[in-house]
């Protein structure tokens, strides 16, 4: 980079950051995730490294913090409260040691600490009673927020000990405290707070103290500002001694001997993090002996004994690069960005769903801005917004096209719905949707049909159909890419396995619309049979409990049509079963069977059936099994061995059946 574009590139970083800084620690209204703060200042790190006449005196990489408010009255910190150095891998922690090591010896232990995600405080006790309590500020003042802290329960007002000393830590919001608050906001229509860290310093700034006591903050303790003649030598003798005191210190604190433990510990709590009561942004390592402290000393910014080590973000920025469409099996057509790849809490992230139009246009994305992008449920990743304030101006703004990407037939909206859909029942990429769809796990579930191979299948034309997957040869798969004789051999059995499926799996793999798993096995267990169930009319439909208007409407459409039911004589002449396996379901009034309105005990042990297996035969039949004899039983069914069940049966005069006569009642 020249000069003149530096100049130019530091002076909007500064601007930026200035102005992300100034949201953060002044109106506690972050706009952007801390990791893109922290890639901008070490972009302007960089500049500034290569330029150092470019380093103003204001420069965001020489601040502390951010203004002071003048709300509360100022306080100056004798001891400056100073920032700390960012780790962000494991070269970082190892150039750390190496830089300490350097300083004052191989002879270095280290304590590590969780990096709470809150505010620092500065405490002042003087004879062991609390006089003031403030917060960082800009680092050298900062504000007096003693009436607000006094609110928090764990911090002490009087010291077991009458020490005069200034004790520094983190005040938070614990997650519960946290989720209550924006609850409540969110039911008076207020802003909820974006983290726990901004929903305590935003209650921390409160100049009605009553507010601050109803947010259920707390602190931590790690450190004293002037150890004076307490005799301690290490930071780590300095938190016991702040436990004695009666501070609240945070137990999980770990001295280790070198950096390899320092790394171990890093990594233990990348896993154990989420299940910490409270947010922590971090791991702070610092040096342990006081003396080796003094001697490795402070920059401007921050002391060279110690640095944070910060998490993989959970929420970062990247480009968004394209649009691209696809049609779903629905005839839905879903916009997903195209992502410039990124790490998103440890896996690289490159698209994302934006759902449909509606949502682009809410959130103004435009193809070419910076997004911030995130893990909804730590899983599926989600633009979470736009940062509009980093545009250059080029970028395009998004048409949503008015024909299908796929069969170019007209795209119309229904009434009602947000999604723009496909309606042409013959649109390829339908079809094709709809055979993953027949083949996945809670349909046919066709182990070794996977997208790709039921793509390829299509692309070729060898399979148009649903029932088409039941014609496919040896050779036609063999031919295939990447398809050796060992997965065509276990790809056909597990074709010729899903015809014996039960009815409800094939009645959700053929996507009739609104039908879903669990309304498939409802109208399976109700109906029976295919046959039963095509014939079924939209009254019958909807006598079903589960059945609504819609769903029956849908089921009747779609059995209406002519190539649905060449369809299925399809299926039945490849020999798939269309037939439910599973226990029906026959209301009493509706079975003529014996066991019809009656409760069976069952017990001894049975030959032919499992006792599962004849519970759900007879329950089927419209009776009730029960678990125990009583005057209100109507049969008792007895195997071998029977006893106290079959006695107390006996004794109350109760009809006792063999399993045989069971049988036969059953198969009648
Ligand atoms: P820092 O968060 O990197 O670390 C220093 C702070 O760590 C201390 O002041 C202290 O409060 C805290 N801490 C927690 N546990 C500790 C422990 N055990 N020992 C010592 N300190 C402990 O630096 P910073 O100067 O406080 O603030 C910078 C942070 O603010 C960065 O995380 C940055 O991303 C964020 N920030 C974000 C925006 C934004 O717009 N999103 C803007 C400005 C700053």
């Amino acid at each position: 980079m020249d000069f003149q574009s530096a100049e130019k590139k530091a002076k909007d970083l500064q601007n930026l950051l200035n102005q992300y800084s100034y949201e953060y620690h002044v109106l506690d209204q972050p706009s952007v995730p801390d990791a893109e703060y922290d890639r901008l200042l070490r972009e302007l790190i960089e500049i500034e490294e290569q330029f150092p006449e470019l380093q103003t005196p204001d420069s965001p990489t020489l601040r502390v913090g951010g203004e002071i408010l003048t709300m509360f009255n100022k306080v100056q910190h004798a001891i400056p409260m100073l920032s700390l150095g960012n780790a962000f891998g494991e070269q970082d922690l190892r150039d750390f040691d190496r830089r300490v090591r350097q300083g004052v010896g191989d002879n270095v232990s280290y304590v590590c600490e969780l990096k709470i995600d809150g505010l620092a405080v500065s405490l002042i006790y003087e004879d062991g009673m609390f006089v003031r309590g403030a917060t960082r500020g800009d680092g050298t003042t900062g504000e007096d927020i003693s009436s607000n802290l006094r609110t928090i329960r764990s911090l002490p007002i009087r010291l077991k000990e009458p020490v005069s000393l200034e004790v520094r830590g983190e005040a938070f919001m614990p997650k519960k405290s946290f989720e209550a608050l924006n609850k409540a906001r969110k039911e008076r229509e207020e802003e909820p707070f974006a983290n726990p860290r901004n929903a305590a310093a935003g209650s921390l700034r409160q100049l009605d103290p009553k507010i601050a006591a109803s947010r259920n903050l707390d602190v931590f303790l790690y450190g004293i500002a002037n150890i004076g003649d307490t005799g301690i030598d290490s930071h780590s003798e300095g938190l016991d001694f702040l436990e004695r005191l009666g501070f609240k210190t945070n137990k999980e604190r770990r001295k280790v001997a070198d950096i390899e433990g320092v790394i171990e510990y890093v990594n233990g709590w990348v896993e154990k993090r989420p299940n910490l009561p409270y947010d922590i942004d971090g791991i702070v390592i610092k040096v342990d002996s006081l003396d080796q402290q003094a001697e490795l000393g402070t920059t401007a910014k921050s002391p060279r004994w110690a640095i944070a080590y910060k998490f993989p973000a959970e929420e970062v920025v990247t480009t968004l690069k394209d649009i691209e469409l696809s049609v779903g099996r629905t005839g839905v057509v879903t916009p997903t960005a195209i992502l410039e790849p990124v790490q998103v809490a440890g896996t690289t992230v490159g698209r994302a769903s934006l759902h449909n139009e509606d949502l682009i246009r809410e959130k103004d994305i435009k193809i070419g801005d910076k997004v911030v992008v995130k893990k909804a449920g730590d899983i599926i990743p989600e633009v979470v917004n736009v940062l509009a304030e980093q545009r250059t101006g080029d970028e395009v703004e998004f048409q949503m096209p008015t024909h299908c990407p796929e069969c170019e037939s007209e795209l119309v909206r229904i009434e009602g719905e947000v999604a723009l859909r496909c309606i042409n029942p013959k649109c390829p990429a339908q079809i094709r949707e709809g055979l993953i769809h027949f083949v996945s796990r809670d349909a046919m579930n066709i182990d070794g049909l996977g997208e790709r191979v039921v793509s390829q299948l299509f692309a070729e034309k060898l399979i148009k159909d649903v029932a088409d997957i039941y014609k496919l040869t040896r050779e036609q798969l063999l031919a295939l890419e990447r398809m050796g004789e060992k997965s065509v051999n276990n790809l056909l059995s597990a074709i010729e396995t899903s015809k014996a499926n039960s009815l409800e799996k094939l009645m959700f793999g053929l996507g009739i619309r609104l039908v879903g798993a669990k309304a498939a096995k409802t109208l399976a267990q109700e109906f029976g049979t295919m046959d039963q169930l095509m014939q079924a009319s939209r009254d019958e439909l909807t006598a079903i409990n589960e059945i609504g208007d819609k769903m029956a409407d849908s089921v009747v459409t779609y059995f209406d049509s002519d190539e649905v039911k060449e369809l299925i004589s399809e299926l039945k002449a490849v020999g798939v079963n269309l037939e439910y396996k599973g226990p029906r379901k026959v209301s009493v009034e509706d079975s003529d069977s014996f066991f019809a309105g009656k409760t069976v005990v069952l017990t001894g042990k049975l030959e032919q059936l499992s006792r599962n297996e004849a519970k759900e035969k007879i329950e089927a039949l419209g009776g009730n099994v029960a678990g125990s004899v009583s005057k209100k039983t109507d049969l008792v069914i007895a195997g071998e061995d029977a006893g106290s069940k079959l006695t107390k049966a006996e004794s109350l005069g109760i009809e006792v059946w063999n399993e045989e006569r069971m049988l036969e009642e059953l198969n009648k």
